[in-house]
């Protein structure tokens, strides 16, 4: 299991990045992507996420 986000509703704010304890968020293009092999399902982007776009597998 993992998180992602929802490419159509994130605006790459860039708040979830610092967040991450295992560093495995990047921008891509012009949205932020979460590595789902490196992900650990902490949750601790989608509490700071402004448009609630990042979801559990
Ligand atoms: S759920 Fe946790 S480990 Fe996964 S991307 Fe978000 S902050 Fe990183
Ligand atoms: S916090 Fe949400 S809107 Fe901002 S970059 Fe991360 S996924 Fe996108």
């Amino acid at each position: 299991m993992a998180y992602f986000i929802r490419k159509e509703d994130c605006v790459n704010c860039g708040a979830c990045d610092p967040e991450c304890p295992v560093d495995c968020i990047t921008e891509q293009g012009d949205v932020r992507f979460i590595d789902p092999d490196a992900c650990t399902s902490c949750g601790a982007c989608a509490e700071v996420c402004p448009t609630d776009c990042i979801e559990a597998d």
